[in-house]
């Protein structure tokens, strides 16, 4: 068969590689083959030829905005850390990722470490940074030794240390390794629990830009950011900003997974649409089946139905249809997944993880799974399904962190595109024939 027409080769067709630049052609813990692909000649650039302001209004002009899942223009915090006052200022990489099926953050620091240490040592030198951590969850182990490796080759090269490359600027980089709570991904916890503290959000302002890691301005940036930001120095702003929609540049990398035939990491322009990740980049829909829906942003996002699938892959478009971007959990789902288990399965997770400290988020989130057990098992009522409603808009309005504000989303989700289905449970029918042997309450 003609390669071209190799399930890998329409695997990639329609991907364009920025954090994964030079996929599968590099190997992850080789500086010598990293340096060969045009590595660190972004950093040197800014040591040599850029100043700090010229490094961030490249950024402000490439239309960076963190990938993490709020979407905030990265420039904004980069310049908040670079103009605080202090006398020492640090730098977090945050590669703490949780949300079932998402594996974005780990596949970049296993398979190119040195780019993602490249981002973290552009972004410190732009905003004053002197030391760094690279925070990543403990359950990635290759992931941990891949970037120890690469820090210890750094400091050899005089990448990482005192006056780096001969130049005024000093920084030291080390790894933390989480212990898997996801909601130390969000800014404060993740700060608590490096400072050595119980990983609980902080009521936000003072923002870490201001006040972050013991007290100083400290930038936080996701690991996905990061990886982008080499490629931005060395090609110009322009090269980034060409790609993607107007509000919504570059690309955006996802964890492909689900009921797809071709599933895994994809880095794709921003402005693709749903459909044509599914069918086109997966392959279409595993075993024959009917495509019914994604599940995009993991516990944070939305349920998108396949009638929807031509919605773009871009902040704006996935916020007016009820889903949000998100870390980048993309999971398809066929005619065979129940809508109501799906909201069931999503929230069960973030009940579990909710560090507690708000009442919505501690005990909105257990009675809304309550009723989503009652409607699973074939014992709701109508009226419950007003109530999820207004449990979820409350849970969103009386958390103080993304986690619980978000935790709703896919309830509420499923409510609005997929009422049929929870309207079916009631009345003793899973369409999806799921949840058996429901008996209807009365
Ligand atoms: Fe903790 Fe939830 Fe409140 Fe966030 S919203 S601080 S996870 S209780």
């Amino acid at each position: 068969a003609n390669e071209k027409d190799t399930p890998i080769a329409e695997f990639l067709k329609g991907q364009v590689n920025i954090a994964t630049e030079y996929r599968g052609e590099i190997k992850p813990s080789d500086f010598e083959e990293y340096k060969s692909k045009n590595g660190f000649e972004a950093f040197v650039k800014c040591l040599k030829e850029l100043s700090p302001d010229e490094i961030i209004a490249q950024i402000e002009e490439s239309g960076l905005k963190g990938r993490g899942g709020a979407g905030f223009p990265s420039f904004i915090k980069w310049n908040l850390v670079k103009n605080a006052q202090a006398d020492k200022k640090y730098i977090i990489c945050n590669g703490d990722e949780g949300d079932p099926g998402a594996f974005m953050d780990r596949m970049l620091l296993e398979s190119y470490p040195f780019r993602v240490i490249e981002g973290i040592l552009i972004a410190a030198y732009a905003v004053g940074a002197s030391e760094g951590r690279l925070y990543i969850r403990a359950e990635y182990p290759l992931a941990v030794t891949r970037i120890k490796e690469g820090l210890e080759i750094c400091k050899k090269e005089g990448l990482i240390g005192e006056n780096i490359l001969g130049s005024d600027f000093s920084f030291d980089l080390k790894v933390f390794e989480g212990a898997g709570a996801f909601v130390c991904g969000e800014e404060t916890a993740l700060i608590a629990s490096i400072e050595g503290k119980r990983g609980i959000p902080e009521l936000r302002p003072p923002y870490p830009a201001e006040k972050g890691l013991w007290d100083k301005p400290t930038l936080i940036n996701n690991t996905e950011t990061l990886s982008l930001v080499p490629f931005i120095i060395r090609n110009g702003a322009e090269s980034f900003k060409e790609i993607g929609t107007e509000n919504s540049k570059g690309t955006k990398v996802f964890a492909l997974a689900g009921k797809i035939n071709r599933g895994g990491l994809i880095e794709v322009p921003m402005g693709i649409t749903i459909r044509q990740i599914v069918e086109e980049i997966g392959g279409g829909i595993a075993n024959g089946k009917k495509f019914k829906a994604v599940q995009i942003g993991g516990p944070s996002g939305g349920c998108i139905p396949a009638e929807m699938a031509d919605t773009t892959i871009d902040f704006d478009s996935l916020k007016e249809v009820g889903a949000m971007m998100g870390s980048g959990g993309l999971i398809v789902l066929d005619e065979s997944d129940c809508m109501v288990d799906i909201a069931h399965y999503f929230l069960s997770f973030t009940q579990e993880e909710s560090c507690g400290r708000c009442t919505f988020c501690r005990i909105g989130t257990r009675r809304m799974l309550e009723i989503l057990e009652k409607i699973k098992s074939g014992k709701g009522k109508l009226s419950d399904l007003d109530l999820l409603e207004q449990l979820a808009i409350n849970t969103q309005k009386g958390s103080i962190c993304g986690l619980g504000k978000t935790a709703p989303n896919p309830v509420l989700s499923t409510l609005k595109y997929f009422r049929n289905e929870y309207e079916a449970h009631i009345k003793g029918e899973c369409p999806a024939g799921k949840c058996e042997n429901l008996i209807r309450y009365e």
